[in-house]
């Protein structure tokens, strides 16, 4: 892994060198942190390693920035901007014993207050690389903790909806970045050798966006601006067939903002020649096209049938097995079919040592980035202050909601808890939003390359290539 070199740095730089077997003698209690999202590596950074060893264990060794996502695919932002390799966040914690495992948990003993982990290679910054406990290439091994935090996150749901698996894509790891934009550039080079009205060039041009909430509008807009602004350049004759259709079950897109907001959103993204499909459900998906079926009243339903080229799907999440096979070992006091319940102090019901924040907890609260690293960062608090079990209860202050239609128009509201600072759409909003987004992002060296990747945008096209 690239980030070992990095971590052996960090050693020379610490006094107290240790591996996992002495973690436990040296007085520290040991804090385990599944994950390395919003929730993991925000509740890395601000944990006091000075106070704990700390353990990070997530089989993907890098932090994503997932409110950027939808500007990769298309290239108006560069994967590799958005992503920041754990390592780079652990060698920052030079006061006490970090360790880093590139592994998934695959299971919380919580009896003996271990996680089974399972390997795909192992970095310990302090630790010897022929230490016996080292672990290699898909060992699996048991981590024992005094704290764990689970921050798993969720994964996509496809609700049992037939073919969705098999032929649509998602949006919510880096690594679907590329496949949705190899899949339009190989779609759009067939479709060019096809003659004009020919219903398989169509349906080549076709792109079907599921889902109305953020990331399913803020992929149609940026795809849209690439189809606007760069390919109608290149193919001009291509660009105007091609066809965006956004998908939502609700009577409105967008539906965490306020009406005035998504009346404006749904008129832009309409401008721009987005297709949207209210009160709308996929019910089946096959190779070359889907179903979907529209509300006309209470009483009847219209059911269309789409041909797609590119199928995108992003209509929510459902907790990861790890989760539920946790919650039905605890059923007298789990039982949520969305994740974790926790206490107002984010601990796991029904357990004494075992906390959850973000996506794969349930506290009534939006599966957000802002709610993850508020939630991380009032536990750390409580971790670094010794109040675990006398803390205040956790509270969530809500800074509002952005959302990017394309075309370089935004709608916010922007919010202090209960009190509105700002709330409005347009072109001043969409530099709102960038300076926000900027200012969100965890790392300096991602901040830089996002700034960049806009310079850059304003000069050339998109960087759109296989
Ligand atoms: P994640 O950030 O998903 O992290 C989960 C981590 O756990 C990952 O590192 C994963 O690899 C790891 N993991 C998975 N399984 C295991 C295992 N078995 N063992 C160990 N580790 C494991 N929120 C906002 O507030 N604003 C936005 O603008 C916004 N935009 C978004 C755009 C997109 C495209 C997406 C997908 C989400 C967006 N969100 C946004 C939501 C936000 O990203 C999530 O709410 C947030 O990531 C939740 O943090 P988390 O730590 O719970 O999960
Ligand atoms: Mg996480
Ligand atoms: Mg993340
Ligand atoms: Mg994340
Ligand atoms: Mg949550």
């Amino acid at each position: 892994s690239s980030g070992i070199s990095s971590f052996k740095t960090a050693a020379k730089k610490s006094t107290t060198q240790a591996t996992l077997s002495s973690y436990s003698n040296n007085g520290k209690k040991n804090v385990v942190i599944l994950g390395s999202g919003w929730g993991g590596i925000s509740f890395l950074q601000h944990i006091d390693e000075s106070k704990y060893n700390v353990t990070l264990i997530s089989p993907r060794p890098h932090f994503l920035f997932t409110p950027l996502l939808p500007s990769t695919p298309v290239g108006t932002v560069d994967e590799k901007s958005i992503i920041e390799p754990v390592v780079n966040f652990a060698v920052k914690k030079t006061k006490g014993n970090v360790s880093y495992y590139e592994a998934q948990a695959t299971k919380i003993n919580h009896l003996d207050n271990t996680v089974t982990i399972k390997s795909f290679s192992h970095v310990n910054p302090f630790g010897d690389s022929k230490n016996p406990e080292s672990i290699k290439k898909n060992d699996s091994a048991d981590i024992k903790y005094d704290y764990l935090i689970s921050a798993v996150g969720a994964e996509p749901n496809t609700f049992g909806i037939p073919g969705v698996q098999e032929h649509g894509m998602f949006l919510k790891e880096i690594e679907h970045s590329p496949k949705i934009r190899k899949q339009f550039i190989e779609n759009i080079e067939r479709a060019n050798l096809l003659p004009k009205g020919d219903p398989e060039r169509k349906r080549l041009l076709t792109l079907v966006v599921v889902g109305g909430g953020p990331t399913g509008v803020e992929t149609a807009g940026e795809l849209q601006d690439y189809v606007d602004q760069d390919l109608k350049k290149y193919l001009p004759s291509i660009a105007e067939e091609v066809q965006i259709h956004l998908i939502e079950a609700l009577p409105v897109i967008l539906n965490m903002f306020e009406s005035k907001l998504t009346s404006y959103a749904q008129k832009v993204l309409e401008q721009t020649s987005i297709k949207l499909h209210l009160k709308t459900a996929v019910s089946e998906v096959k190779e070359k096209h889907l179903i979907a079926k529209t509300k006309i009243s209470d009483t009847e339903t219209k059911t269309e049938e789409i041909p797609y080229g590119t199928l995108i799907w992003a209509t929510g999440n459902k907790p990861r097995s790890i989760v539920t096979d946790l919650i039905k070992e605890i059923p007298e006091q789990q039982g949520s079919r969305r994740g974790l319940l926790v206490d107002e102090h984010l601990k796991v019901k029904g357990l004494n040592n075992v906390y959850a924040i973000g996506d794969n907890a349930v506290a009534g609260l939006a599966p957000t980035a802002q709610v993850a690293h508020q939630e991380a960062e009032y536990l750390t608090k409580v971790f670094n202050k010794n109040q675990v079990g006398s803390a205040k209860p956790f509270k969530y202050l809500h800074y509002g909601a952005l959302a990017y239609l394309g075309a370089e128009k935004a709608i916010a509201n922007i919010t202090y808890g209960k009190r509105q600072l700002y709330t409005g759409g347009g072109l001043i909003t969409f530099y709102i939003w960038r300076v926000l987004y900027l200012s969100m992002i965890i790392s300096w060296r991602s901040r830089f390359k996002v700034m960049s990747d806009w310079f850059k945008l304003a000069l050339f096209k998109r960087d759109f290539f296989k």
